[in-house]
């Protein structure tokens, strides 16, 4: 999840009616949680060393659930930085809790045992970290996620900026990024022809696995359309090089992306590298839910020549659950994220989610909370990441209480199941001890 928003300030609501009196879990639910709570999560996505400023005035723009006003963040803004929530209090919250956050970094001894503290206090033994670049990922507990979307700029684009102004934005920074990278392997601008920039896109991808990097991150839901067509190499090579001369208009420069992107699918899996892509919805006005639409994957998940390669349907494919679900279901290499559904959904529609994929793809459903910094939510990651955290591992143990009692399965399966989506599946698809 990328949360931007362009739309004006409307009424800030309170959310505090969803803190209506939840009932007692069932003893079920109880033990299987409990059973749970011993065995540390492998987090798919998160952001959790993205600082931004938490912005109060785009609240109103937000899911409910990804307001600060949400109960489990109030919680834990006060349990962790001790700070109290109010409407009215604004960016002050995020203030104190950023000075609290200073003072228990320093008592714990600095950054890595901050780190250490947070990943203890959320049970989590390996984050997963998406950024552009490695710093402050330690190759152990904090794993990076570089983006793979930036490989797909290799020329200006002013025909997929000049959509919307959240698109132009990001493929500025996505462009700049990639400049630095032509820069660092020595490059003072894009290679001269294809071939040439494909040579340079393998060696970027060695690149970053060398600095630990364990999977690579499509975002072009928000940049372009997950339709990915099959665009042969001579085209490609065409319209590299007429980019090269002039600027290539939108369908001209999305078909060279095309072929870029299909190249990194089969890179990343001869280099074992699982391929993350973004199907959801998304932050900002302008993500428009058709082209996000996984099913526009189709095409790449159910050829062939592309079984090789490990995607990870980030988000779920929400809201198109069961068809992400099925997608996954019949194919040993497509597997299921369930990351930013848990600030998505309250927790019905979370564990009805669960549930279908469970029954679809319980050895590749992967536990994950996306974890977003501001602008929502007062002193950023660590806050989102221990409320969401612990509402995941709730909705996991009920709906797996819920077969359980549908007598899908007995309870000692469904805890085997439970353990694979907290770590099992994920520790297989990375290949982590
Ligand atoms: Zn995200």
């Amino acid at each position: 999840m990328r949360v931007r928003s362009f739309l004006p300030l409307a009424l800030l609501a309170t959310t505090f009616a969803l803190a209506a009196q939840t009932p007692a879990p069932r003893p079920l639910v109880q033990r299987i949680g409990a059973a749970l709570d011993a065995v540390p999560a492998i987090d798919n996505h998160t952001h959790l060393l993205e600082p931004s400023p938490f912005r109060p005035e785009l609240q109103a723009t937000a899911p409910v659930l990804l307001r600060s006003s949400n109960p489990i963040f109030v919680s834990v803004l006060k349990e962790r930085f001790g700070v109290t929530w109010a409407a009215s209090r604004g960016e002050d919250m995020d203030t104190e809790a950023l000075a609290a956050r200073k003072v228990l970094m320093e008592r714990l001894g600095g950054e890595a045992a901050y780190w250490k503290d947070h990943l203890a206090l959320t049970r989590t033994a390996v984050a997963l970290v998406n950024q552009e670049w490695p710093e402050g990922t330690n190759g152990t507990t904090l794993r990076w996620v570089p983006f793979a979307t930036t490989l797909l700029l290799p020329l200006p684009a002013e025909s997929l900026a000049s959509r919307d102004p959240m698109t132009r934005a990001d493929l500025g920074r996505s462009r700049d990024a990639l400049m630095k990278l032509l820069r660092l392997a020595g490059l003072s601008r894009e290679p001269a022809t294809l071939d040439a920039y494909l040579a340079f896109v393998d060696a970027q991808l060695d690149r970053w696995k060398a600095q630990g990097a364990v999977a690579v991150k499509f975002y072009d839901a928000y940049q372009r359309t997950l339709v990915f067509a099959d665009v042969p190499r001579a085209r490609a090579a065409a319209l590299y090089a007429k980019g090269r001369r002039t600027a290539l208009g939108r369908q001209d420069y999305l078909a060279l992306q095309d072929h870029l992107a299909r190249h990194i699918f089969l890179a990343c899996g001869k280099k074992g590298l699982p391929v993350h892509i973004h199907t959801s919805h998304g932050g900002g006005p302008f993500l428009r839910l058709q082209e996000a639409d996984v099913r526009n994957l189709e095409s790449v998940l159910c050829d062939p020549r592309y079984f090789g390669t490990h995607f990870v349907l980030i988000h779920g494919g929400a809201p198109q659950h069961e068809a992400a679900a099925y997608l996954s279901a019949n194919k040993s290499h497509v597997w299921i994220d369930l990351s930013a559904m848990p600030f998505l959904y309250a927790r019905t529609e979370m564990v009805r989610a669960l549930r279908i994929y469970l029954l679809f793809s319980p050895e590749r459903t992967l536990f994950s909370t996306d974890s977003p910094g501001g602008p929502l939510v007062p002193a950023g990651a660590e806050v989102t990441h221990i409320a969401l955290s612990r509402h995941l591992r709730e909705c996991l143990a009920e709906a797996l209480a819920g077969l359980v009692e549908d007598g899908v399965w007995d309870e000692s399966r469904a805890l085997d199941v439970g353990r694979s989506v907290l770590q099992g599946n994920a520790r297989r698809l990375y290949g982590f001890p």
